[in-house]
């Protein structure tokens, strides 16, 4: 019987895991993760900003677990060692393989600039989402208290897809965030400090100016151009000439660090070639040195052949990938002949901003406001469904409907 270990229960693992159990062979499958609870890692902004209960983007592993074919490891991984055909995990326990799925997802990185891993909020995970709402409340009480104007002043690091999501979000939650800090919601500052000045380059200009006109409207303040150099204690130190380097200083006391992520620690401490994180996947989506091993979502690059550019990181690529990655190692098991290469075709990008508002493009069209967040609602419900199934959706979907 043939040994098929999953890391990671996100979306590439988990929609792996559905079409391996779905499948028939002989073979056994071994999920492991280091959480009992999958989450949809694109609405953590939504648990940071408090408009949803970690309940809401969140389920239980053991909901989409098929005890007759496969075993659940609530485990975290240390390293994989690819040559012994082996994973360690952190309790010192090995647990051997004939296929391998690597799908770790993402950290958050901080490029090396001083002050970040100690003095800004990171929003990679379930706890981390969670600290950063905690954090929130917790300044506003302060406020009522001590008077400091610093209390009431948010800062988000990058305007990334996370970061303006969550800032549409932040939005959202002035009013609430004022009323326990006991003051007008136009007291609430929130600020965006982005090292580029052509934001969100995923869409046209036309389109990303409509989400960071609309954040402005909504009193968002950006500053754009300027690279964050450190983060000190409730201070975001920004280049402010590019031509002479000098600097300036913007003080908050919630920090929240969206400047991009790179792929899981385990990819670097096992030996893959990597870069942040990412290795560059064959055709097959297969490690270049161990066809065994398959390496799915924000740990892989996969080439977009028509620009000749890895395709960015998204929940949609790595459900596909997931599906492709179950499909190859069923191929190999049942002797079936070689699979066709991976190809992926995008649906179309829709960002949040809050819970009324979104904008994107499908297929070749720009969607905008209201009828583009209904869309992005269905695009989250779609993701819910191909991982957790209907159960997850009538439970955890976003329209009123199901409830
Ligand atoms: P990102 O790399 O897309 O954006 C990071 C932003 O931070 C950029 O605008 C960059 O210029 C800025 N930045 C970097 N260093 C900086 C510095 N020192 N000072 C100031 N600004 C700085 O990262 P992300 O938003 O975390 O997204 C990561 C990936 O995940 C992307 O591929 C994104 O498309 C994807 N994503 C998808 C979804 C979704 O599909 N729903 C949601 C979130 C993220």
């Amino acid at each position: 019987m043939k040994e098929i270990v999953i890391l990671g229960a996100g979306y590439a693992g988990l929609r792996a895991l559905h079409y391996l159990q779905a499948g028939h062979g002989d073979y056994h499958i071994t999920l492991i993760d280091r959480n009992d609870y999958h989450y949809e890692a694109t609405d953590l902004h939504e648990v940071a900003a408090g408009t949803q209960p970690k309940e809401k983007i969140t389920y239980p592993i053991r909901d989409v677990i098929k005890e007759k074919v496969t075993t659940f490891v609530q485990a975290t991984v240390t390293k994989i060692d690819r040559e012994q055909q082996q994973v360690l995990l952190e309790d010192g326990n090995k647990l051997s393989y004939d296929y391998l799925i690597v799908s770790l997802g993402f950290r958050s990185e901080s490029f090396g600039i001083p002050g970040v891993e100690e003095n800004a909020l990171e929003m990679v995970d379930v706890p981390t989402a969670e600290k950063v709402y905690q954090h929130i409340i917790a300044q506003m009480k302060d406020y009522a208290q001590t008077k400091k104007a610093e209390d009431l002043k948010i800062i988000v690091c990058g305007a990334g897809f996370t970061g303006v999501e969550l800032l549409g979000a932040l939005s959202d939650k002035r009013a609430d965030f004022a009323q326990f800090a006991g003051v007008a919601k136009e007291k609430i500052e929130i600020f965006c400090v982005e090292a580029v000045t052509r934001l969100l380059p995923m869409f046209d200009e036309k389109l990303a100016d409509y989400g960071i006109t609309s954040l402005k409207n909504w009193g968002v303040k950006f500053l754009t151009g300027k690279p964050i150099k450190e983060i000190k204690p409730g201070v975001v130190v920004y280049q402010d000439d590019k031509e002479t380097g000098a600097t300036k200083e913007l003080a908050a006391n919630t920090i929240i660090w969206t400047t991009g992520v790179s792929g899981s620690r385990v990819m670097d401490a096992s030996g893959f070639s990597q870069r942040r994180g990412r290795v560059m996947v064959a055709a097959d989506l297969t490690d270049p040195e161990y066809s065994n091993v398959s390496i799915l979502g924000d740990v892989s690059a996969v080439m977009n052949k028509e620009n000749n550019r890895p395709y960015p990181t998204t929940a949609q690529i790595a459900l596909k990938m997931g599906e492709y990655a179950a499909k190859n190692i069923l191929t190999k098991i049942n002797g079936g002949g070689e699979m066709a290469d991976f190809t992926f075709k995008s649906l179309g990008t829709v960002a949040s901003i809050g819970n009324t508002h979104a904008f994107g493009t499908v297929g070749h069209s720009a969607v905008k406001g209201f009828p583009a967040s209904f869309l992005k609602k269905a695009i989250m419900d779609k993701s819910l469904f191909e991982t957790g199934g209907f159960k997850e959706v009538f439970a955890k979907g976003r329209f009123d409907l199901y409830h």
